[in-house]
């Protein structure tokens, strides 16, 4: 019952490779490790990923499935405090990204659009403040008044992103990593990383959004561990969504799939306190909170056949972190997208191996590590 549905699916083999010497050594095979292994392997280095699991079997494949743009934080909350330039920047590369979403998606990926739902008066003002900035900007999006009738006792108002969409992450990231396995990538799965000095390469990558803790100190007081649940129903007799939707302020989030299943996740905040963890276990209280949810919205009681939790990366300013490690030379990072890695892990991972190859970016200067990370004196 705690295996992902995502992750339930037979993987596809992935191309065996060992290599003697190399260059970059990843920790980490979910989407950002992947992303980063194939970006630098197109590049001719040769590269090696670590991952104490399996491919996609960290927060990548355990995930709610929404494809979004944008970065955690509502986008003008964003202009706020990012500043203009950089909101726009960011909003405008990850719509980019999941035009390459769908290019390497396949059957992964389907361009649905997202529904951002407001659950009372107050979050209708928020949102409404986000599809005026978003509109301004001339970023495709929809104000919607009148919902669906299965909606419309629950919410009031929602913003449809149009390019947005929804991923069966654990197939894509497979994918991927059989895409850099062919590039000449070394995967080792099963081996997990106590510290850095095991390693041999020039230059390390750490991928682990939320789940690196003990692997340096500074990162682990940058990035806190987050434990998001999921659940998944059996396939229901008749299609009710038809894209991903979210609410408040995107602690609820749910979708349903090409099968008719429900996947629904979130009600992190219903025990906050508890919910910072690493731990990767389901609870009672959330568990029981998704069960409820589900009942008042379809007004039925579907089987719940998938049960699960995961682990993602938070930051302060909700901006992951990517780039090198100030004060440790060859050591680079990319983690900490705060719940909205999906397409954020794909871009990061090529952004970091832009940074490695000594490559400059204009995303480099908003995710600067060094704006979150103290230099450990060792
Ligand atoms: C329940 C849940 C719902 C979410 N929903 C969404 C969503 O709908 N949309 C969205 O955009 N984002 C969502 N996210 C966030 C998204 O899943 C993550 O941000 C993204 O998958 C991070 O990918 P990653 O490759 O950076 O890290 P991960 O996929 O977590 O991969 C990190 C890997 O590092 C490995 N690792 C860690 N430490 C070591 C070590 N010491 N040695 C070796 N290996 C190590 C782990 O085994 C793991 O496989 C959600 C996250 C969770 C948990």
């Amino acid at each position: 019952m705690d295996t992902p549905f995502w992750l339930a699916e037979e993987a596809p083999p992935v191309e065996e490779l060992t290599l003697e010497a190399v260059d970059v050594e990843i920790i980490g095979a979910g989407i950002t490790g992947c992303s980063c292994a194939l970006a630098l392997a197109e590049a001719g280095k040769r590269v090696r990923v670590l991952d104490r699991r399996g491919v996609a079997e960290g927060a990548s494949g355990r995930n709610g499935g929404f494809a979004l743009r944008g970065a955690a934080a509502r986008y003008d909350v964003a202009r706020e405090t990012y500043g203009a330039d950089a909101a726009r920047e960011l909003w405008r590369r990850t719509e980019a990204e999941l035009d390459r979403l769908e290019e390497l998606g396949g059957d992964a990926f389907r361009r649905t659009g997202s529904l951002r739902l407001a659950a009372d008066e107050e979050e209708r003002d928020e949102i409404r403040a986000e599809f005026e900035a978003l509109d301004e900007d001339g970023f495709g999006c929809e104000w919607r008044d009148q919902l669906p009738d299965l909606l419309s006792p629950h919410f009031r108002g929602a913003i449809f992103h149009v390019g947005d969409g929804a991923l069966q992450p654990a197939r894509f990231v497979r994918g991927l990593a059989a895409a850099a396995a062919d590039a000449g990538v070394d995967f080792r799965g099963g081996r997990r990383v106590e510290s850095l000095d095991e390693l041999e390469a020039e230059h390390v990558v750490i991928a682990t959004d939320g789940s690196g803790r003990g692997l340096i100190s500074e990162l682990d007081d940058a990035v806190w561990p987050a434990r998001g649940q999921v659940i998944a129903t059996e396939p229901l007799p008749e299609r009710l969504f038809d894209c991903p939707h979210y609410a408040r302020h995107g602690f609820d989030y749910w979708q349903q799939l090409p099968d008719n299943r429900i996947v629904l996740g979130g009600f992190r905040d219903f025990s906050i306190l508890t919910e910072m963890t690493d731990e990767e276990v389901t609870t009672e209280e959330i568990q029981g909170a998704l069960d409820s949810f589900l009942v008042e919205l379809l007004g039925t009681k579907p089987r719940v056949e998938y049960r699960w939790a995961g682990i993602f990366g938070l930051t302060q300013d909700l901006l992951p972190l990517v780039g090198p490690v100030p004060g440790r030379d060859g050591t680079w990072v990319a983690c900490g997208y705060s719940g909205h890695g999906n397409v954020l892990g794909l871009l990061c991972g090529r952004l970091v191996a832009e940074a490695v190859l000594g490559r400059r970016d204009p995303l480099h200067a908003v995710f600067d590590p060094a704006r979150l990370l103290q230099i450990e004196t060792r």
